[in-house]
């Protein structure tokens, strides 16, 4: 069924948090208020009512930032695990990064991954490759995939080779599509993953040359997971001159800094690492001021390989989905760091226009709705994740602020009472 009738909660729309019904119908927003309530009493049977006291309704939450694995790597996730663990964190939209084997980077490869998709939870968007398998040689068709709707391009995992850098955002320029990139100088980087070992120079110096060539080109440009000061100035700069330049910034750096490390080690095993305490504190002020745009997770599974271990070769990432919320509302909400309305903003109008999906709850549009019951005390353990990867240091960590039931075009896509 997918009418509902959602009442007693708190609904955030245009920036404001209002006591308000809402009533779906057919996965569609019809009403608000009274007129909710009036209309769901003549449906009756045929709607579902869902009493939202002490909830939060919040349009979905959009990650810009996720990876699924597969194809390719599908003990470490798929995109049928990692949309559940994504419905489950209220996330309704999630933009798949390309580091897949094979890459997302043709038509061939996007009509494959939309098959896949077929059996995803959430609206699941794929982000192409910028230069062909990622290698920062060759470019992709960057016509034929716009045209075919992708609208953001990335290499994540590697960053964009000067060359490509220069030739795809000529090309997307002129197309509408965006640039992200994962900014990593891997030549002033060794082996390992202290911020020392991956200094805050190799990211903001490449941020810097990006901003370069976006004032030559004219390219929308989305710079992943900022991690230092330095970047969050640079972007800051970037707009005061009216660039077109976005910022995200994931949980795991504005809840956490190098001195939070601790063993196991992998469960803090990330690029970009975690930096200072005054880098973190540059981020939530960044995040407060707009500087950054939107939260995004950088989910990123190992399966059950990791496990917290950190060796020579284990691999970087840690998985984020279920807990962003309830972390993030904890953490810098619920200490009066971070208005409610600004981390809402942050997971759903600010991702929403660098990917160019409706950003608010209102009248005619699909019923992508998350339900946060803001008094919810409690914890996901480690063997208890819906994602395959189980590395992250907030497992196991009592929050307040869970994702209680996901709707996605009306369709129920998580629902904690069941
Ligand atoms: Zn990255």
């Amino acid at each position: 069924m997918r009418n509902w009738h959602l009442y007693n909660g708190m609904l955030y729309r245009n920036g404001r948090i209002v006591n308000e019904s809402l009533l779906i119908v057919d996965g569609i927003i019809t009403a608000f208020g009274v007129k909710a309530d009036q209309a769901s009493l003549a449906l009756g049977q045929r709607v579902k009512s869902f009493d939202a006291e002490g909830c939060l309704i919040s349009r979905g939450f959009i990650d810009l930032h996720t990876h699924l694995r597969e194809p390719g790597f599908e003990e470490k996730e798929t995109i049928e695990t990692g949309s559940r663990a994504a419905a489950r964190g209220g996330f309704t939209s999630i933009y798949a990064m390309p580091n897949t084997e094979p890459a997302l980077d043709s038509i061939l490869q996007l009509e494959a991954f939309l098959k896949l998709t077929e059996k995803a939870r959430v609206k699941t968007y794929p982000v192409a490759t910028l230069s062909k398998q990622r290698k920062g040689q060759e470019p992709v068709d960057y016509k034929a995939l716009t045209d075919a709707g992708v609208r953001l391009f990335s290499d994540d995992g590697d960053p964009a080779t000067d060359q490509i850098a220069l030739e795809s955002m000529n090309h997307l320029a002129s197309l509408g599509g965006v640039f992200i990139n994962h900014l990593e100088d891997k030549s002033m980087t060794n082996g390992s993953f202290f911020h020392e070992d991956i200094p805050a120079e190799s990211e903001y110096l490449m941020l810097k040359r990006d901003i370069g060539l976006v004032k030559k080109t004219g390219c929308s440009y989305h710079a992943a997971h900022l991690s230092c000061a330095q970047s969050v100035r640079i972007i800051a700069e970037a707009k005061a001159q009216g660039l077109p330049v976005t910022a995200e910034v994931t949980p795991h750096h504005l809840l956490l800094n190098c001195d939070d490390i601790k063993e196991p080690l992998g469960n803090y095993q990330m690029k970009p690492p975690l930096r200072t305490r005054a880098d973190q504190e540059a981020l939530i002020e960044g995040l407060l001021d707009g500087t950054i745009d939107c939260i995004a997770t950088d989910h990123a599974p190992h399966g059950r390989e990791k496990e917290g271990a950190f060796g020579p070769n284990s691999p970087f990432g840690i998985t984020g989905l279920e807990t962003a919320f309830a972390a993030l509302y904890t953490s810098l909400v619920l200490t009066n760091r971070l208005p409610l309305e600004r981390l809402l903003e942050a997971l759903t109008v600010g991702p929403a226009s660098i990917c160019r999906e409706n950003d608010q709850i209102k009248i005619g549009v699909s019923a992508d709705i998350t339900i946060v019951d803001l008094n919810k005390r409690d914890k996901i353990g480690k063997k208890d994740f819906y994602s395959k990867g189980t590395n992250t240091p907030f497992a196991d960590k009592e929050y307040i602020g869970w994702p209680v039931l996901t709707l996605v075009g009306g369709e129920e896509s998580f629902n904690a009472t069941n």
